[in-house]
């Protein structure tokens, strides 16, 4: 339904604000309706989920032990249930790899989830939900065991996929960085200062910047702190992904 994405520049010793922007982000996608959130941020190098069935509030109790978090990065997800009910386990972020190396969030439908799914439980993958999202975190984990970069491994990741995504994805060993890609399902870029957002919907950092960035059909964008690299699922770069500026009254 919503999603979130954030990344900043080296870690602040004890500042929790890319945790903050994401909560901040899903409140104001909030309008938009659903049944549960959550939140994945990486922290020495291990990936951390908190998700919680119900309003955001249940998220920010679930997150209040959380101040100390040196992540640059959070990705953020409010879920509108489509396969599996709208529960804390089928809550997004999902975790991916056979040792919790990834964490996605996913808006749309996966239609070809089950036979994905089936190949994925022969290979050794643990499924812990009953949504079709799930399925996507595995192959991007499993993609990455052998691709060069995270931009890489979601490429290889999105061409076995059918349906409607919007899929953004961080992994332990690139802790700089979102990787997202779309199809049939919104995202935008937010242009920061040192910083960069990701959202399903401008509403989603348009507190923060009124500069955007497009992300066409069948593309992915990779996000550090000062870069954003849009490509297409062929992994041709796009030269210049088309900028504009946000022309919107933001309500209080
Ligand atoms: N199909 C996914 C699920 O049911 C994502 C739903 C959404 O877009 O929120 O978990």
């Amino acid at each position: 339904c919503g999603i979130v994405g954030y990344v900043g520049a080296a870690p602040a010793s004890s500042s929790s604000r890319p945790i903050d922007l994401a909560l901040q982000g899903l409140a104001r996608l909030e309008y938009r309706g659903y049944d549960s959130a959550g939140i994945a941020v990486i922290d020495e190098s291990q990936v951390c989920v908190a998700k919680s069935a119900g309003k955001l509030q249940n998220l920010r109790e679930e997150l209040s032990g959380q101040e100390s978090s040196t992540s640059r990065v959070a990705i953020g997800h409010t879920r509108w249930a489509t396969h599996g009910a709208p529960t804390d386990t089928n809550a997004h972020p999902h975790l991916g790899g056979k040792h919790d190396e990834l964490a996605l969030v996913h808006n749309g439908i996966i239609e070809n989830f089950a036979p994905l799914r089936a190949e994925l439980e022969a290979d050794g993958y643990a499924f812990r939900s009953e949504t079709d999202s799930e399925v996507a975190a595995h192959l991007v984990a499993r993609e990455m065991e052998r691709a060069e970069d995270l931009t890489t491994a979601m490429a290889g990741a999105v061409a076995r996929l059918e349906g409607a995504f919007t899929l953004l994805a961080v992994h332990r060993d690139a802790p700089d960085r979102v990787v997202a890609a779309r199809r049939n399902s919104p995202l935008v870029i937010g242009l920061g200062e040192g910083e960069n957002y990701l959202g399903s919907d401008v509403a989603a950092f348009v507190d923060s910047t009124r500069e955007a960035l497009e992300v066409g059909q069948d593309q992915i964008v990779t996000v550090t702190a000062d870069d954003v690299v849009v490509s297409t699922f062929a992994g041709e770069v796009v030269a210049e992904p088309k900028r504009y500026t946000i022309e919107w009254d933001v309500a209080a």
